[in-house]
């Protein structure tokens, strides 16, 4: 087990872009898809790519990184986050057992007055730019600050979440998730609610609407279904995205026929049907699998039933030091929760997370290949899904579902993008767009995990090693 001991300070050496960079020898993925460049040369000025290829002018006083051997695609984008969740049950009110252990307050105070951390673990870890898909609406400056922003991910963020508390446990987070006061829940009981509800997220500068649309009861299903239609409509008129949370075939139609253009989470019931890929590709949705979160789950349970604290899977010391110790103490509350169940209901427990993750596999490998785009997404924020790092396992279960590390490539860059909107800025390395990169070691058309091995990256046309930013030493010792 990698040990974490020796704090960094984060100590930034950016190159001052007065003159402009050039990067040369490098093996380039533009993020379109294209075959790779090698040798290509990258010229970077004021935060934008001016060139791109094998016929690019150097300019006399420009910086020259000799990249050869290398191998760069655009910065990553992970296109489901949430930084109004800290990656522990200390932001997620949804128990009992979390409510007696922390003050929901408390924690967002400080995420509030410390967005750097989760900025430093996202850049670290070869994140550019992230989608927000729901939190308090503190999060939402940050679209506008982070667009030039060397030391932050460019923010997109959807604020607060509209939904209809199906359940007594949805109701039960719909009620208890406040900060100060503020719900991070909005309510759909009444289509007039509903349109207030939208107008509310406009009004708080939202970019999208997003909705968590559990499976309503069978006596309300058609009235919600309509609503849901409602949310919609009043979205597109208020140019905001619709977002929908509906892990489950039927709601995830529903979803696509009230004109969801995103929709989190996979399928994760059944297998997607064809009436599914057709609406799909009707809305041109963009799909989130978000599938690591299932595994980084079972692998943390498995720690706290045999009485350790989760893991982290952070192989260049990403995660800040709140978040370990965080995690590291808070485990023992949940200790007895896990360790009470017998085996059996232990193991039954990690085989219904195993057959989530398979059906997540086989639907996002059958969306893709039906032509939709797919948009690589961690959740990172919920509970032992790490801001940052759990980009490395997702990536992995989409190579593991069958998709092809070229594809992959795509996914977690112009695709996420697109489900940003922003496509016409990030997302690809081509002339005008961002200057958002990262150097990898390895060759990420040979495998996904090649992400981890990224040296340096690039956000707004400023190149650091990603040591840089660093929360912790990785040097320690490896057993
Ligand atoms: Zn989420």
């Amino acid at each position: 087990m990698r040990r974490f001991l020796l704090l960094l300070g984060v100590v930034f050496t950016p190159l001052v872009s007065a003159v402009p960079s050039v990067i040369t020898g490098a093996t380039v993925y533009d993020g379109t898809g294209a075959a790779p460049l090698t040798d290509a040369t990258i010229v970077v000025d004021k935060g934008h790519v001016r060139c791109m290829g094998s016929d690019c002018t150097v300019p006399d006083t420009a910086n020259i990184v000799d990249a050869s051997g290398k191998f760069i695609t655009p910065g990553l984008v992970d296109a489901h986050v949430h930084y109004a969740a800290s990656g522990w049950i200390d932001t997620r009110q949804g128990s009992l057992l979390a409510q007696k252990a922390y003050d929901l307050s408390d924690a967002q105070d400080y995420l509030k007055e410390h967005t750097e951390k989760f900025d430093h673990s996202y850049l670290c870890s070869g994140i550019t730019a992230v989608l927000d898909t729901g939190g308090f609406p503190w999060t939402l400056p940050l679209q506008s600050s982070s667009i030039k922003n060397p030391n932050a991910p460019r923010f997109f963020g959807s604020g607060p979440l509209i939904t209809h508390g199906a359940s007594p446990a949805s109701r039960f987070v719909m009620t208890h998730q406040k900060y100060r006061g503020t719900p991070e829940f909005l309510p759909m009981a009444t289509d007039e609610e509903a349109r207030q509800s939208v107008a509310r997220l406009a009004q708080l500068g939202s970019s999208a609407v997003k909705v968590w649309y559990q499976p309503p009861a069978d006596d309300v299903v058609d009235e919600f279904d309509e609503r849901l239609k409602v949310v919609g409509q009043e979205a597109k008129r208020l140019g905001l995205k619709l977002i929908v949370h509906a892990p489950e075939l039927r709601e995830a139609k529903s979803a696509l026929k009230a004109g969801a253009e995103i929709l989190v989470h996979s399928v994760e019931d059944q297998l997607v049907d064809e009436e599914f890929l057709s609406l799909a590709k009707k809305n041109d949705v963009v799909y989130q699998p978000t599938m690591g979160m299932q595994k980084l789950k079972a692998l943390a349970e498995m720690e706290i039933y045999h009485g350790l604290p989760p893991d982290f899977d952070d192989p260049n010391g990403c995660i800040d030091e709140r978040t370990r110790v965080l995690v590291q103490e808070g485990y023992q509350t949940f200790k007895s929760y896990y360790q009470e169940m017998s085996a059996t209901q232990f193991a039954d427990k990690l085989l219904a997370r195993g057959e989530l993750l398979q059906m997540a596999q086989v639907n996002a490998k059958r969306v893709h290949e039906a032509g939709i785009t797919v948009a690589t997404s961690t959740d990172a924020g919920i509970p032992v899904v790490f801001h940052g790092p759990a980009i490395y396992t997702e990536l992995e279960m989409m190579e593991e579902a069958g998709i092809e590390p070229k594809d992959i490539i795509v996914m977690s860059t112009q695709n996420g993008a697109k489900a940003m909107g922003l496509e016409n800025e990030l997302g690809t390395l081509e002339k005008g767009k961002n200057a958002d990169l990262i150097i990898l070691k390895q060759d990420p058309g040979h495998s996904a995990s090649a992400f981890r091995t990224i040296t340096h990256v690039m956000r707004y046309g400023q190149l650091r090693p990603v040591t840089a930013f660093a929360q912790v030493s990785t040097t320690d010792s490896a057993e």
